[in-house]
This record gives C-alpha cells, sequence and structure tokens, in this order.
C-alpha cells in the first residue's frame, strides 16, 4: 500500500493544488491520501472523481500530522518525505522497492514543520532544486512503480476515456 500525506494546506489559498495532489497519486497508482488540515472541498471533488472514473482511492480529512506519521510506523510501514534537501530519487526507490513495508509519502506546501525531516525514514529529492509537489509526487510515484501505474484499471468506473489519435471520445460504462 502506497498513500500520501499531505501537509500545510491552507484552505484559502491550497484547494486546487492540493486536489491535484490527490488526482495525480490516484492516477499514478497510490492508495489514499491523508489530509492534515480541514477541508471537507477537497475530499468531495476527489471523491467525485472516484464516483465517476472508478477505483478505490480514499481522502481521510483533518488528520494529526505527527499521530499519523507515528501510527504509520507503529503498523509497521515506513515514510518518505519529498523534499529538495532529500537524497537523490533514484537511490531511494531502490531502496524502498525491496521492502515490502507499506509506504507512506509526505508532501508540503510553503513550509514543512522541522520535525518531519527528523521523523521519516527518508527525505528524497527529485532534483536539489525547488519546484512542486504535484511534479516531485509525480516523478516519485512513476519511479517507484517503474511507469507500470500507467496501465492500472480502475474498477467501477462510470466513465473511461477511448485513446484517440483526433478528437475525443468518453465512454458511458
Ligand atoms: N520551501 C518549502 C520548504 O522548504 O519546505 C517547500 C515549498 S514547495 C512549493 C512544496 C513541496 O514541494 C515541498 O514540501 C516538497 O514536498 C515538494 N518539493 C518541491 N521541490 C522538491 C524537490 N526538488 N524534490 C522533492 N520535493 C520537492
Amino acid at each position: 500500500k502506497v498513500c500520501i500525506l499531505r501537509l500545510g494546506h491552507r484552505p484559502e489559498r491550497d484547494q486546487r493544488v492540493t486536489t491535484h495532489v490527490g488526482l495525480t497519486a490516484r492516477a499514478l497508482g497510490a492508495n489514499g491520501m491523508y489530509l492534515a488540515a480541514n477541508d471537507t472541498g477537497v475530499v468531495a471533488s476527489i471523491g467525485d472523481v472516484v464516483e465517476r472514473w472508478g477505483g478505490n482511492f480514499f481522502v481521510e480529512n483533518d488528520v494529526k500530522w505527527k499521530k499519523c506519521i507515528r501510527e504509520w510506523k507503529e503498523r509497521g510501514g515506513i515514510v518518505a518525505h519529498l523534499t529538495m534537501y532529500g537524497l537523490e530519487v533514484g537511490e531511494v526507490v531502490a531502496a524502498v522497492r525491496e521492502r515490502p513495508e507499506d509506504l507512506l509519502i509526505i508532501v508540503g506546501a510553503e513550509k514543512v514543520p522541522g520535525d518531519v525531516y527528523g521523523m521519516v525514514d527518508y527525505n528524497v529529492s527529485v532534483t536539489n532544486q525547488p519546484h512542486s509537489e504535484i511534479s516531485s509526487l509525480a516523478v516519485f510515484l512513476d519511479r517507484l512503480f517503474m511507469g507500470r501505474e500507467i496501465e492500472q484499471d480502475f474498477p467501477d468506473a462510470k466513465i473511461r476515456v477511448e485513446p484517440c489519435k483526433v478528437g475525443k471520445r468518453v465512454i458511458e460504462l
């Protein structure tokens, strides 16, 4: 199991980015997202996508982040924090892929509390340049799953895209 813990979400300005963190996680093979803030709007918009496009991706609203990390570890899981200050992604993914444990991936918004850096098993960077939680998560998941997540099926979908070279086609199931 692979889940995301989203830190630092500010409902007044991060709704769109946090929703995209969740949708990216879902599309690229993760199982769910813990949101360390209270924002039922984000939960509803991701829930709406799951309802129509299928799969079992969950969003848990208003978690306490320290408790979330602690409980994940108590259940035997490992924790990786995406940060430009971490070890190179290829190195971490190679180590994590060998391990059977569930993986929690932490992404921040503006500034991540300093404690996080010491609480996790791996701080991992997708380049040492500043960019975004969405791009770093996408690259990390794609590396972790070695590109195979692109072919996954989403069970119980109500709609599905029929890929086409020209135009666009959506099938109601
Ligand atoms: N300046 C903030 C800090 O030092 O914590 C980070 C702000 S950045 C817009 C938001 C999030 O994007 C970070 O918390 C991290 O999860 C992710 N991120 C940004 N650049 C990254 C990189 N090069 N590698 C991995 N994650 C990155």
